[in-house]
């Protein structure tokens, strides 16, 4: 009897460690079992192909072999997006992804009645260009080119490398005037960069057709419609900006 009564605070004692270890283990291990979750939900979506997915927090915010697999999971998701959405030479959204921020400005036209205009950007005698001056001088330029466009879109809207040469601008602004100048101000910085290459001074020209954005018509009548102002402006001496209601 002593000797129990002796006993029974070590015995509670052992107990009660046990029972708090037991509940500490309980509770990581659960919040391991969410993390897991969090990284098989996120790989689900990406699977399903959903790029625009985020990976939960509970997963970011560990600094355990668990929080850099989900760094390395965002990484792969990110390379996918570029993969998918941009081009190779020059970085910019292709033309599949254009077509989509297309679309996009359209809804947005249809159901907040938010105005958008349509240009196509071609560079100005660039066969002729390679011819003179190479194909890897011409990639060189189209390269410098496509850094100014982007450049200069920024909180205007998007741009895409449409074809070979050629770029098609999604643009937001109210007033037709406002964007015309827009677009004249990268036709000039186009034509004022100098670009060095196997010891010359080079540069190009652009010309670009204008039109605004519709709710009615098909994104390709638009594009069209572009496309028939910057025909217009190759016509009439090209290095010019043509805008075609
Ligand atoms: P225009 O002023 O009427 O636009 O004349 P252009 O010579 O620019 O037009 P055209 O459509 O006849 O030629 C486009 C040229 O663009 C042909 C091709 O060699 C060149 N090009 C297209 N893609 C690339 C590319 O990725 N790299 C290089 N270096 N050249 C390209
Ligand atoms: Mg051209
Ligand atoms: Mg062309």
């Amino acid at each position: 009897g002593i000797v129990f009564r002796g006993l029974m605070p070590v015995v509670v004692a052992i107990f009660v460690s046990v029972a708090v270890v037991v509940l500490i283990m309980w509770l990581y291990a659960s919040k391991l079992i969410k993390c897991m979750q969090q990284l098989g939900d996120f790989f689900l979506k990406v699977e399903s192909g959903d790029l625009k997915t985020e990976l939960g927090t509970l997963v970011l915010n560990r600094e355990d072999e668990l929080g850099r697999i989900g760094m390395s999971a965002l990484q792969m998701q990110s390379s996918l997006r570029d993969l998918i959405e941009r081009d190779a030479l020059t970085g910019l959204y292709n033309r599949h992804y254009g077509e989509e921020f297309l679309w996009e400005a359209q809804k947005e036209l249809l159901s907040r009645r938010t105005p958008f205009y349509v240009a196509i950007g071609d560079i100005d005698f660039f066969k002729q260009f390679n011819d003179e001056h190479g194909h890897d001088c011409g990639d060189l330029v189209l390269r410098e080119i496509s850094a100014i466009l982007r450049q200069s879109v920024q909180d205007m809207g998007s741009v895409a490398r449409w074809g070979g040469e050629e770029f098609l601008f999604v643009l937001s602004g109210k007033h037709i005037e406002d964007v015309e100048q827009f677009i004249n101000d990268i036709a000039r910085e186009v034509r004022n960069r100098k670009i060095e290459y196997g010891g010359q001074i080079l540069s190009v020209t652009m010309t670009f057709g204008v039109t605004n954005g519709d709710g009615d018509m098909h994104t390709d009548e638009i594009v069209k419609k572009a496309d028939e102002a910057l025909y217009m402006g190759k016509q009439t001496g090209r290095d010019k900006v043509v805008y075609k209601h």
